[in-house]
């Protein structure tokens, strides 16, 4: 079994030595989008194979690999987000880790092992452990069961409890260099790929996801209204938004802004590199004063996107004040 992704092979190469002895509480930690997840779960198979290969990895094919690519290994537990069903009907992802989860997991590691191995418990994302359920999990990092081992992921490591931070050896992954990225993506079929790299903030992970997703239609849609300020009407163009969710259009705004703040400020374009030449103009002839405060109400924006009041409205003022700028 290979490391998931070729620019984890390190930290994959580094779980693999520590096999025979693995840490009973450990910490997977790094930016979204850089197959945290996935180099978890290729462990947790690693851990519970019953005839692994020379280098210590799963072999895929005995009965424990079966029945973790099933899903239904009896000695391992995977800790998430459930779906849960509101009032209305909706199905919503929760936001955190509950308790009861907690407990559960508690309960699994305190009964023997079926298949006499390892026993193994996934948290992911570990930093939606609320206080309660983070506190419940305490009991048994603290002093683990014989053979037991907890692998917790998280983005935000800094929103772990620093007492579950503190026990759990950690595995640091960062952004994988851009040229190796890039040279992945393309390999995946995805065109374009430095210039999606750039706009993922690096992740190779969350640029794939850009791509089919239908959002880099809308974001395109979205920058060639905002490189022609002037021809800019804010009602219409505010009408056509308000079809984007939120989310989308912060996200893309958010960067835009950032890319005319960095090159007002002599630096180069960071995300939108297909659009260099139009940032570049933009930037030299916005007004630092309004794009700064721009860029702090979208950064403020970005806490309060789930409850546009007035969608069209917000829209609006927002593209008054951004067609100002370049007054
Ligand atoms: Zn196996």
């Amino acid at each position: 079994m290979n490391a998931p992704y070729p620019w984890l092979e390190s930290s994959w190469q580094r779980l693999l030595a520590s096999r025979a002895r693995p840490a009973q509480a450990l910490l997977l930690a790094g930016p979204r989008g850089v197959g945290k997840g996935l180099l978890a779960q290729a462990w947790a198979q690693t851990l519970l194979c019953e005839s692994p290969q020379p280098d210590g990895s799963a072999c895929g094919s005995c009965p424990a690999c079966h029945w973790f690519e099933a899903g239904t290994h009896p000695d391992f537990q995977r800790v998430t987000l459930l779906e849960k069903t509101t009032k209305e009907g909706e199905t919503r992802m929760a936001t955190a880790i509950e308790v009861d989860q907690a407990r559960e997991a508690v309960e699994f590691v305190r009964m023997s092992t079926y298949r006499a191995g390892y026993r193994v418990v996934l948290v992911n994302p570990a930093d939606t452990l609320n206080i309660a359920s983070a506190n419940a999990l305490l009991k048994v990092l603290e002093e683990p069961p014989l053979n037991t081992v907890f692998v917790l992921v998280s983005d935000q490591p800094r929103r772990l409890l620093p007492t579950i931070r503190s026990r759990c050896a950690r595995v640091d992954i960062g952004l994988p260099p851009a040229e190796q990225a890039a040279q992945w993506l393309s390999r995946q079929g995805v065109d374009d790929a430095v210039n999606l790299l750039a706009l993922a903030g690096g992740s190779p992970l969350d640029a794939q996801r850009w791509v089919g997703s239908g959002e880099l239609d809308e974001r395109r849609g979205i920058l060639e209204g905002l490189m022609r300020p002037d021809q800019m009407d804010p009602v219409s163009q505010g009408e056509r938004w308000k079809a984007v969710s939120p989310q989308t259009w912060h996200k893309v705004v958010y960067k835009w802004l950032g890319d005319l703040l960095a090159v007002k400020l002599q630096g180069g374009v960071r995300f939108n590199r297909d659009f260099s030449d139009e940032l570049e103009q933009l930037g030299k002839r916005a007004d630092l004063a309004g794009l700064l405060a721009l860029a702090k109400m979208q950064a403020a924006e970005g806490r309060t996107l789930a409850h546009p009041l007035n969608r069209s409205l917000q829209l609006q003022a927002w593209l008054i004040q951004y067609r100002h700028m370049f007054d």
